[in-house]
């Protein structure tokens, strides 16, 4: 069966801010609020494939040449760090304090 990001709207786990998809149709996978994620991807964006679902803290963010500014979030849990694309409305402030 092929994968399909899902576009919904979810409360985030970290901040229980409500977070809407983006308009973009770009797939969010972070609260743009206080940028905390959820391990649910294993081997890339999307793929659902991960069985830890423990909360990624954003730990720092990463330039690519190809993608632009990355988030890069770290799991509580299993220590795994996953490089993230940054939404058009990720308040990237909160890395700074
Ligand atoms: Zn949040
Ligand atoms: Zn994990």
């Amino acid at each position: 069966m092929p994968f399909i990001a899902r576009q919904e709207p979810f409360v985030c786990d970290h901040c229980q801010a409500d977070v809407a998809p983006l308009e973009n149709g770009s797939y969010r996978n972070h609260c743009p609020k206080c940028l905390w994620s959820k391990h649910v991807d294993k081997d890339g964006p999307g793929d659902r494939a991960s069985e830890c679902k423990s909360l990624m803290k954003p730990v720092g963010v990463d330039y690519r040449k190809k993608k632009g500014w990355m988030i890069v979030h770290q799991c509580e849990a299993c220590g795994k760090e996953i490089p993230n694309m940054t939404a058009c409305d990720d308040d990237l402030t909160v890395l700074e304090s």
